[in-house]
């Protein structure tokens, strides 16, 4: 059994994350200084739940979590650091004794924490996740100091690069099967007889999400251009004790899309999940670009996310709910040589989709992006074979930019994508999730 140790975890989200932590099999050892609602917080959630009662703030009270961790559960896997306090107040009214205090609780505790769960955590698996907040991102008014805590608690997510499968080996104690085993029954039936639409799950990613999707009790509408490979998935799924059916589709070809939304809404009686997946490499920099490349690279990924999307979301607007999730990428956000109209063509997906979000949340629709770094498809052997004078030389270049030593795998980005369209994510709205081997974090 895998375990866990969640700061502040007598209320709010702490108390959520033990909670469902609980619910998935894991061992918690749920740590806050107050102590009653503690206990009565343990006691609500059940399952395998020890408490501590402890300052954060305090390294003494990390280290006993990790030990008790360790003599209660036989090891640790993954460590949530929540605690945190607020201060509203501006600079001018607060005290040094406020700012310290704010300081330790918010920022100093994740070190303690860091460094008690290091060595239990091991040196190749495990998980540390800091809880910071959007304030750190986009000022809030009337909490300076609050916002400079969450601001740090941000930055300090960039890790020693580690070597093998960093983070993957989170559920490893139980052996290989002990992955898949947590992975279902946190997720089973996380989709339970919702209608999802997949475009470009002929391959990749997609074909990975539609069988993830399918496993999670969805049925699945696989889309692609390349009819056999749709095809192929589709089989796949029927293998694995799924339901899904292949769909013919150009997502440039407006009557595509179209057919694609409304033969779907009537065979399956509503569409619950868009994920917006098919899309094409384009290698070169700005002014090597014909116009032919670049039209053809912004028609497949800005324009056939356009139509499919304007056609579905009729149809969801009808429901009153949906989600749709729309394939951006990491380049989104940093530049990598040789990738002009990619890059421009995932950075307007981008902002498309937080406009998207804004328009269609009065009618229940959440928008939200995926931004993968380099993952293992034959979208990314084709980028390989063009940009780099040899396969290995275009490892070895993805490698060193990474935090991880292996590329991404398409079910990495299908877990984030089943995330997105499950209503686990009911509050995330017109985010970009990263799905990137710490591509962004630097070395
Ligand atoms: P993939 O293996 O090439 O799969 C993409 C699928 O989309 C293919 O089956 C492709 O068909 C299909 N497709 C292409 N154009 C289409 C169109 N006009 N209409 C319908 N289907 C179409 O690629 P992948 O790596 O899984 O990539 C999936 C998405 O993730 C893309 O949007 C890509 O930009 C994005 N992404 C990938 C990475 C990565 O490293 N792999 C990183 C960031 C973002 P054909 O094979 O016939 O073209």
């Amino acid at each position: 059994m895998s375990s866990v140790i969640v700061t502040g975890a007598a209320k709010g989200i702490g108390a959520g994350i033990a909670e469902a932590f609980a619910r998935a099999g894991w061992s918690v050892v749920a740590v806050d200084r107050d102590k009653a609602p503690l206990e009565q917080t343990a006691a609500r959630i059940g399952g395998t739940v020890v408490t501590l009662a402890g300052d954060v703030a305090d390294r003494a009270t990390n280290d006993a979590a990790v030990k008790l961790a360790v003599d209660r559960f036989g090891g640790l896997d993954a460590a949530v650091g929540n605690a945190g306090v607020t201060l509203a107040k501006l600079i001018d009214d607060s005290t040094p004794q406020e700012f310290d205090r704010l300081f330790s609780i918010n920022v100093k505790a994740l070190m303690y924490l860091a460094q008690a769960a290091h060595k239990a955590l091991g040196k190749t698996k495990g998980s540390l996740t800091v809880i910071a907040s959007k304030t750190g991102l986009v000022a809030q008014r009337d909490s300076p100091l609050y916002c400079a805590t969450k601001g740090a608690a941000i930055q300090d997510r960039v890790g020693r690069p580690v070597p093998g499968d960093a983070g993957r080996g989170l559920h490893h104690r139980c052996g290989a099967s002990g992955r898949r085993r947590v992975h279902r029954r946190m997720s089973k039936g996380r989709l339970d007889d919702r209608v999802c639409v997949i475009t470009g799950a002929g391959s990749g990613i997609g074909r990975a999400s539609a069988l993830l999707f399918a496993r999670e009790g969805a049925c699945v509408v696989v889309a692609d251009v390349d009819r056999a490979g749709a095809e192929e998935t589709v089989k796949l799924v029927h293998a694995d004790g799924g339901k899904a059916n292949a769909f013919s589709a150009d997502v440039v070809d407006p009557d595509d899309a179209r057919r694609l939304a409304d033969e779907t809404a009537r065979t399956e009686g509503r569409i619950d999940v868009l994920f917006n997946n098919a899309g094409i490499a384009g290698v070169g920099t700005l002014h090597e670009t014909s116009t032919e490349l670049w039209d053809k690279v912004m028609a497949v990924n800005v324009r056939g996310v356009f139509l499919v999307s304007k056609f579905v979301v009729p149809h969801m607007i009808e429901k009153k709910r949906g989600s749709i999730i729309n394939m951006s990428s990491t380049i989104a956000e940093i530049g990598l040589a040789q990738r002009a109209s990619y890059a421009a063509s995932k950075g307007a997906i981008l902002a498309l989709t937080r406009a998207m979000q804004v328009d269609y949340a009065p009618f229940g629709i959440r928008v939200n992006a995926l931004l993968p770094g380099t993952i293992a498809t034959p979208f990314v052997e084709k980028y390989l074979r063009e940009s780099y004078p040899s396969r290995e030389e275009g490892l070895k270049a993805i490698r060193k930019r990474q935090l991880t030593s292996e590329l991404g795998k398409p079910e990495d980005v299908a877990s984030a994508a089943l995330f997105l369209a499950s209503d686990e994510s009911s509050f995330v709205m017109g985010s970009g999730l990263f799905v990137d081997g710490g591509v962004r974090g630097g070395k």
